[in-house]
């Protein structure tokens, strides 16, 4: 065991004689600090009887040794039986969290976000759409203009696909003559929008043959100084696309969620458990969608099994995240349904109040152990939602045995979100986040400063069912602190935790949860003077800057 600048292994303290110890004491020592290890083992801390259940503030995870550069850290982990995420990070499908923009911008960040279902289905599938269109290699389906398009309604395709280069071919669709291509800027500024496109497009085009590499298409791109490169067949008809701008996300976002087969994003959105979903569940899956979770608060439910059961018999190919469960016994019955992964979480959610109404749930550190300690003996992927205030909460959720976490609140004051940020009654920049139970989006009134660029619309069940008369309430509706872009936000939580790692000794999350389980990961618990010595106190006034 390695003696480093007059510390021993595991954190434990050693005075600087140490350094000047002969080999033989200093073994001697070592051997002392681990005949009665310190602190609790995962066992002891969470069946400490007289402490009840514990949250992510009732305990610590002490120190080990630290032997690598936190940049060594490896953050993959799980995220179902057959997906792997590269950064341990969901959004939640809220209607204030997660549409296309939060949806793209966390994949393309290597985590996953869970598309909402309080729209209609045609509105989830167009936003499942945007996301397996956003990044691609080759465009394999392309939007495509034809000759008869007018400029008004390519500027109506650039206002709905969020971008303005389109191949026109002769019939208009893919496999066609390409015969143009048009750029925003051709469309901009031409003054009649009823002229056809044919009027605006370049006819000057550079293209590739099919068969021509990602690589080689690449180079082309590069060198052409065009936005779009249309790869085209013997016969000069179109088969496929690639972007310019793509190109620049490929070098930007390395870790992006994709399935090896895929140059696109991974696309997760969530359903519920009535007849109807299933009809959603088409529509979904044929805008592309690659990971379905089913979104209960009490998963286990005669509802959520069948669904599970009719979707892998229908649908092999998706990958279903079940729950939410908090008990062992509501997880078998998912996974024995078949569920590829189970999120859990009841009444720890920051909008939540479903323990108060309900009297169920279960404080979450305690739920996110017993569920996913159950889990792993089938290798299902756990994910522990709800309750993350901060990156300490990450990284308890994952030494509870979750492989990833699930945020709402955290996310909600993002740029991704859906809505605006506003300035509330007291100056600060803030932006609307509402529990799904909430009275607000289960009438999906949109209250003042509500989620203006939503798609919401009555249609959730998470936390009610049609013949529900009256509305029991189990979320409420308020606001988070503007916290600017995601792209800034999840690469401060993954230093964050990569940190963290370094400090507990552990070189990546499987690492931290084995040795966890093994027993060499120690914890501490935390009276509530304990907990008020771990923030800031004393001063008279700080700033808490997260990071720059
Ligand atoms: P947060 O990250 O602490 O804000 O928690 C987000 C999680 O809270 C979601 O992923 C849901 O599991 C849960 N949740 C969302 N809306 C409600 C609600 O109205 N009542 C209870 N839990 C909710």
């Amino acid at each position: 065991m390695p003696i480093a600048n007059g510390d021993v292994a595991n954190g434990t303290p050693v005075s600087r004689k140490v350094e000047v110890l002969d080999h033989c004491k200093a073994l001697q020592v070592l051997e002392s600090a681990y005949e009665s290890r310190d602190g609790l083992d995962i066992t002891s801390l969470l069946n400490s009887k007289e402490n009840g259940a514990l949250t992510y503030n009732d305990f610590l995870v002490l120190p080990g040794y630290i032997g690598f550069a936190a940049s060594e850290v490896a953050l993959d982990s799980p995220v179902t039986k057959r997906i792997s995420l590269k950064t341990p990070l969901l959004s939640s499908p809220m209607d204030t969290v997660t549409e296309e923009s939060m949806a793209i911008h966390m994949a393309l960040l290597g985590g996953l976000g869970v598309i909402h279902h309080n729209c209609s289905a045609d509105e989830q599938a167009d936003m499942v759409r945007k996301v397996k269109r956003y990044e691609n290699g080759f465009i394999s389906d392309p939007i495509v203009l034809s000759p008869k398009t007018t400029v008004g309604e390519a500027k109506e395709l650039k206002e709905k696909w969020g971008f303005g280069g389109f191949p026109v071919t002769e019939n208009g669709q893919l496999h066609s003559k390409l015969i143009g291509i048009i750029t925003t800027r051709d469309i901009q500024f031409h003054p009649n929008a009823d002229d056809s496109v044919t009027e605006v497009m370049s006819k000057d085009l550079i293209t590739a043959p099919s068969g021509t590499t990602l690589a080689e298409a690449n180079d082309v791109l590069r060198k052409s100084r065009k936005g779009k490169l249309p790869i085209v067949d013997a016969e000069g008809n179109l088969v496929s696309l690639l972007s310019r701008s793509d190109l620049l996300k490929n070098l930007n976002f390395p870790l992006a969620s994709k399935l090896p087969h895929s140059k696109q994003l991974i696309a997760a959105a969530a359903i519920g458990t009535r007849p109807d979903d299933r009809n959603r569940l088409q529509k979904l899956v044929d805008a592309g969608l690659d990971v379905v979770v089913l979104d209960s608060s009490q998963g286990n439910s005669m509802y959520q099994i069948d669904m599970v059961k009719y979707i892998k018999e229908k649908y092999p190919q998706l990958d279903i995240i079940a729950g939410n469960v908090v008990t062992r016994e509501q997880a078998a019955n998912l996974i024995a349904a078949g569920a590829d992964g189970l999120r859990i979480g009841m009444g720890s959610g920051s909008a939540c109040i479903t323990q108060e109404v309900m009297a169920v749930g279960r404080p979450q550190a305690t739920a996110v152990h017993a569920v996913a300690s159950f889990a792993a003996k089938f290798g299902v992927p756990c994910i522990a939602d709800g309750g993350i205030q901060n990156v300490g909460h990450i990284v308890k959720g994952i030494a509870m045995g979750a492989s990833t976490v699930m945020m709402g609140g955290l996310l909600a004051g993002t740029t991704e979100s859906p809505g605006q940020s506003y300035i509330n009654r007291e100056g600060k920049l803030v932006k609307a986040y509402r529990g799904m139970g909430s009275i607000d989006a289960m009438e999906d009134k949109k209250a003042g400063g509500g989620v203006k660029n939503s798609k919401t619309n009555a249609g959730t069940a998470r936390y009610f069912s049609e013949s529900d008369r009256l509305l029991v309430a189990q979320g409420v509706s308020g606001s988070v602190l503007d916290r600017g872009s995601v792209t800034k936000f999840v690469p401060y939580l993954l230093a964050g935790l990569q940190h963290s790692m370094q400090d507990i000794g552990v070189k990546s999350l499987v690492e931290l949860r084995d040795e966890v389980n093994s027993g060499k990961v120690r914890f501490e618990l935390r009276t509530v003077s304990a907990q008020a010595e771990g923030n800031v106190h004393g001063l008279d006034s700080f700033e808490k800057k997260l990071y720059s």
